[in-house]
């Protein structure tokens, strides 16, 4: 999961940053509209914590332009100030939940859970596919109920593959979503290659019901067995 943080007050975004970390969430910044409205427009996120009070304007507009993209159900306001307007006008374009500062970095995180649990799993914590089984907020798989153990890097290409399962998966996507937005600047691509055999053996050796089909020249695809 990949959760872009727009903050400019530094030691609010170093704490958040750090605790959304050990969430184990992929978490990339910005402290200015412009480099939030960048970001938004190039890359994907699973959910945006969107400070309205940037040094360049109001998050507001950023959130605005979002729901013109239809991308505006994933963001959390963060304001300072408790203003009624703030929030009303938040909700109205598409906001999905709204935190007044100063707010307990517990409850940031009961909300990004939240967010990611109702755009991902409707509701629930775990996805599901034949004998599959992935808790997303547990971070374990179980397939043929027994668990599998998985690294850091192998959860999250499992559980983006399984959240996009009837897509087909470029590799470029699946850089950006598990090892974070600066992976275009990488020269090659190749790690990818490496995480995803070892987790096609693991997924094998336990008896998986899914595999992980190569796309020549593209991506890759999860397919049902
Ligand atoms: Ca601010």
């Amino acid at each position: 999961m990949k959760i872009l943080v727009v903050e400019d007050e530094r030691d609010l975004m170093e704490a958040i940053v750090a605790s959304l970390q050990r969430e184990q969430y992929v978490v990339e910044t910005a402290s200015t509209l412009t480099a939030a409205t960048d970001k938004a427009s190039i890359y994907e996120y699973d959910c945006i914590l969107l400070d309205i009070g940037l040094p360049d304007g109001s998050g507001l507009q950023l959130l605005q332009e979002l729901k013109q993209l239809g991308k505006a159900e994933n963001v959390i306001i963060i304001s300072a100030k408790d203003s009624l307007d703030d929030k009303l006008t938040g909700l109205e374009l598409g906001a999905d939940d709204y935190l007044t500062k100063p707010f307990h970095i517990a409850e940031l995180n009961a909300r990004v859970k939240a967010v990611l649990r109702r755009k991902t799993l409707n509701g629930k914590n775990a996805i599901e596919l034949g004998n599959v089984v992935l808790d997303l907020n547990d971070r374990l798989l179980n397939v043929n109920q027994q668990p599998v153990t998985l690294n850091r890097k192998e959860f999250d290409v499992l559980s983006y593959f399984m959240l996009n399962r009837k897509r087909l998966v470029t590799k470029t996507a699946l850089a950006e979503h598990v090892w974070g937005d600066n992976i275009d600047q990488a020269d090659n691509l190749d790690f990818i290659y490496y995480q995803i055999k070892n987790l096609r053996k693991k997924l094998q050796t336990a008896g998986a019901e899914i595999e992980i089909e190569a796309v020549y020249g593209i991506g890759y695809k999860l397919i049902e067995l």
